[in-house]
């Protein structure tokens, strides 16, 4: 078995990831939003959800240095019932011919109906392997982690940790910031590991400044992204701060207020919006200008991290 291809033939070597021809450097338009433009503020949008139609937006960025680097063997991640996280990965492992195997938390859902996330992913050929909650908080803990490896038939594959973010996938996005260098005075983004954002600052031109909306509630993130610029760079890099206080109440959370403002940004702007990280972010950015964050003359970028899933 030579280098790059596994048993099954599967080659995923960075020539391979070409073919699947993801557009990049992915578009930046600027749109104009009376709610900016007020201000003297203009908006762009960094549309990485047309990236690839199975591979979206971020997880693009995130994955692909992943399976470059699996040389062929399966992939093993993880995730909750509503991750993209696998849905991206299980994606491509269809299109690449890698098996994909998914731990999912919440060994309740096992022999339940799959929802929408779920059933897509089992569509694209990845093995479903369902865990109660206690394991799955402590799958980074080696012996739990080889555990369930073995239960799940998965002691032989890549391991990919939860939501992708690992050293390669933070070095796969800082490609990101370089795309935007000189474009933009302030680059936002939505944060679930924080793993996009990591990388993002660090590919950022001196003076550009990242802005990070949490997801998740718990104001642990800071920690996690330093750790994860560590471990990617060797160190903190680039100027990025998080704003905290648009999470909707966690994470897969929303409120009726926040489906009015997608919704109306959708009928401004006659483009979907992604309700679980991208509304979060865009709304984040409208409170911002109207508290008079933004110089005027500043330029605005909003990474649009995803596609509202049909
Ligand atoms: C996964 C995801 C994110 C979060 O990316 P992290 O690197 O985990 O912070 C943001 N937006 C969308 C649409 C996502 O699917």
């Amino acid at each position: 078995m030579g280098r790059g291809s596994g048993d099954n033939g599967a080659v995923t070597s960075d020539d391979a990831l070409a073919a699947l021809r993801p557009r990049l450097p992915s578009p930046l338009q600027e749109i104009r939003d009376e709610r900016f433009a007020r201000h003297g503020v203009r908006l762009l949008l960094k549309r990485d959800d047309l990236i690839h139609p199975d591979l979206i937006g971020n997880k693009w960025r995130k994955l692909a240095p992943n399976l470059a680097a699996a040389d062929g063997r399966p992939i093993v991640t993880f995730g909750g019932a509503y991750s993209n996280h696998l849905r991206a990965t299980a994606a491509a492992g269809r299109l690449l011919g890698i098996p994909t195997i998914g731990v999912v938390r919440g060994d309740e859902l096992a022999g339940r109906p799959l929802n929408p996330t779920l059933a897509r992913c089992a569509a694209d050929g990845m093995r479903l392997h369902f865990v109660d909650r206690s394991t799955y908080r402590h799958k980074s803990d080696p012996a739990t982690l080889a555990r369930v490896l073995r239960a799940a038939g998965a002691e032989d594959a890549r391991v990919v940790p939860e939501g992708g973010s690992n050293a390669l996938a933070v070095r796969g996005c800082r490609a990101l910031g370089e795309e935007l260098r000189g474009r933009a005075d302030v680059v936002a983004v939505a944060c679930g590991t924080g793993g996009t954002l990591a990388g993002l600052a660090a590919g950022l031109a001196p003076g550009q400044r990242a802005l990070g909306i949490p997801v998740l509630k718990g104001g642990f993130l800071g920690d996690e992204i330093r750790a994860l610029q560590h471990s990617a760079f060797g160190g903190p890099r680039g100027d990025w701060r998080l704003d905290e206080r648009f999470h909707f109440g966690g994470y897969a959370r929303t409120t009726p207020e926040l489906h009015r403002f997608a919704d109306d940004f959708e009928r401004r702007h006659g483009q979907g919006v992604e309700r679980l990280y991208v509304a979060k972010m865009l709304y984040a950015l409208v409170a911002l200008a109207d508290e008079g964050a933004y110089a005027p003359g500043t330029v605005v970028a909003a990474v649009i991290t995803g596609a509202p899933q049909p």
